[in-house]
């Protein structure tokens, strides 16, 4: 009997755990990528002896990847060294005004203790309950589809404290605990990796806090692309076929199941298609409209997440008083959200966030470099432009010099912009999102498009406009569950 074929789209994250999954299962996986290289948004730029990470620079949430690995009888250990950032990061408040996150639980809470007095214990408390909604949430929600419902009928899995953190904001939950800007603005940031605001977040997302805090900010050392040769190379020990530069074009289907996929000048055969390009794309541009299981006005009332303006640094000497990690808060939080989210245009006075990995890796730049990567984060669907780049890559090296002391203007060997643009001609992004959908209430689990499409039966969606959400391990687990559907449906239905 012939094996079952499965045809994967996209070699993201999302699509390289699918991938991974089903071929170790004993399926055919033809897996289609666009680029010419796999990892998606986690893309890499080499260049004159600097290799420059494009997305990501943050690894956290470690056990994520180490039980990924495991399902393959790997370790972490076995494709990149990892280490602890010590301190995690650093965030700028005003000038000569910053403070460093230690790695240390105790040392953090004297931290917290000189900022407001009585915070410690709060401190405590506050890790405490969003340690169990972390141990909670990956054990026994974040591995459901979130299809239907029904998956959350069972109240003895629903409990108490989640309903209850459902329901409030993740803004009031932190003000509960503490009032010093400081501290909020500390433990408000991850919730920015969700896409989202504390105001717009459920207390839920908490979780992220004990992520940070406690599990850690970690480094592959080489850079997080290291992350995606070895997932790639994982792909490759189980069998997944490649096919790069090949995007695909259409997913055919006859009496709602999809029969092949059409990509350069040949139909491809499967028996389940596995899409982990972005949802909107997928359904807008590969599927023909009786197809789709989302309106055109689904998709515009969807709060996608910001995108990014990013600029790729390489420079001539080294810079003073950075971290690996670096946010620069000095500007009002609120004005740069509600110009995200509430009246969508280029910021005024942006916050922006610097990665400077040369400060703890000297294998990715030539001796005495460094490389500087400045992120603003911006409004998904603004019109982009080269001028409006130029203009923040100013205002942001006159904030970086006031903050920091370092003129970076006369050291610059090369830089590079990537923004809006750049995220919809690369990933085919919508409105050139940079991490998909927001995580507002009103769009997790069960609300947000649904992992298994609603008219064609065979075909599943992966990646970070599904559950759980944005951002690498959520990326990784969501290919998991995927691949778990997927899996379902062949064995029941061929
Ligand atoms: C600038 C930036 C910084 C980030 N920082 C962090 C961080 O520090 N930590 C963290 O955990 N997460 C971070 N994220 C989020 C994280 O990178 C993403 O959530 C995750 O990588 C998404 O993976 P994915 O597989 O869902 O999607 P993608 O990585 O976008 O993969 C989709 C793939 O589909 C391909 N594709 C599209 N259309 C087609 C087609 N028609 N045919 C074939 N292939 C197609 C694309 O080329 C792409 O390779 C960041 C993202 C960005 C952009």
């Amino acid at each position: 009997m012939r094996n079952k074929k499965v045809i994967v789209i996209g070699a993201g994250f999302a699509g390289l755990s699918a991938a991974s999954l089903m071929a170790k299962n004993g399926y055919e996986v033809h897996l289609f990528e666009k680029n010419n290289i796999p990892g998606g948004r986690v893309a890499i730029w080499q260049i004159d002896g600097f290799t420059f990470d494009m997305g990501p620079s943050w690894y956290w949430m470690p056990e994520v990847f180490e039980e990924f690995f495991a399902q393959f009888n790997k370790k972490v250990s076995d494709y990149y060294s990892l280490s602890r950032l010590n301190p995690s990061y650093r965030i700028y408040f005003a000038e000569n005004d910053f403070i460093d996150i230690p790695a240390s639980l105790v040392e953090l809470e004297s931290l917290f203790e000189s900022i407001e007095p009585g915070s410690s214990k709060k401190l405590k408390e506050f890790l405490k309950l969003a340690e169990y909604k972390y141990n909670t949430g990956m054990k026994e929600y974040v591995i459901k589809p979130s299809l239907s419902v029904t998956e959350y009928f069972d109240f003895s899995l629903l409990k108490e404290t989640f309903r209850i953190q459902l329901l409030q904001s993740l803004k009031n939950h932190i003000r509960k605990y503490f009032s010093h800007p400081k501290l909020i603005r500390i433990l408000e940031f991850p919730v920015l990796f969700l896409g989202s605001t504390p105001a717009q977040s459920p207390a839920l997302y908490s979780m992220m806090n004990y992520a940070d805090l406690v599990l850690g900010t970690w480094y592959p050392e080489g850079g997080i692309y290291k992350v995606v040769e070895a997932m790639y190379k994982i792909a490759l020990e189980n069998g997944v076929q490649f096919y790069f530069n090949m995007p695909v074009k259409s997913i055919n289907t006859k009496n709602g199941k999809a029969v092949s996929v059409s990509a350069g000048s040949e139909e491809y055969f499967a028996d389940a298609v596995i899409s982990g390009s972005d949802y909107h794309h997928t359904e807008t541009k590969l599927l023909n409209s009786a197809d789709r299981s989302y309106s055109d006005k689904y998709w515009e009332s969807r709060i996608m997440s910001p995108s990014s303006l990013l600029f790729y640094i390489a420079l001539d000497g080294k810079v003073q008083n950075i971290r690996h990690h670096s946010l620069f808060f000095d500007e009002s939080f609120d004005d740069h959200a509600s110009q995200i989210y509430g009246n969508p245009q280029w910021p005024e006075r942006p916050l922006f966030y610097l990665s400077a990995p040369t400060q703890t890796d000297s294998t990715i730049a030539p001796a005495g470099k460094e490389i500087l990567t400045f992120l603003i984060p911006l409004a998904s669907g603004l019109k982009d432009s080269a001028e409006l780049h130029e203009k923040y890559f100013r205002i942001i090296c006159e904030r970086f010099y006031k903050l920091t002391g370092n003129d970076i203007s006369g050291k610059i060997l090369f830089k590079r912009s990537f923004c809006l643009d750049d995220f919809t001609n690369n990933y085919n992004s919508f409105k050139g999102n940079a991490y998909g959908l927001a995580n507002t209430l009103s769009q997790t689990a069960i609300f947000k498009p649904k992992m298994k499409s609603k008219k064609v039966e065979n075909l599943f969606y992966a990646g970070q406009h599904t559950v759980p959400g944005p951002g690498v391990p959520p990326a990784i687990i969501s290919g998991q569950i995927a691949a778990s559907e997927a899996g379902k449906y062949l064995k029941n239905h061929l």
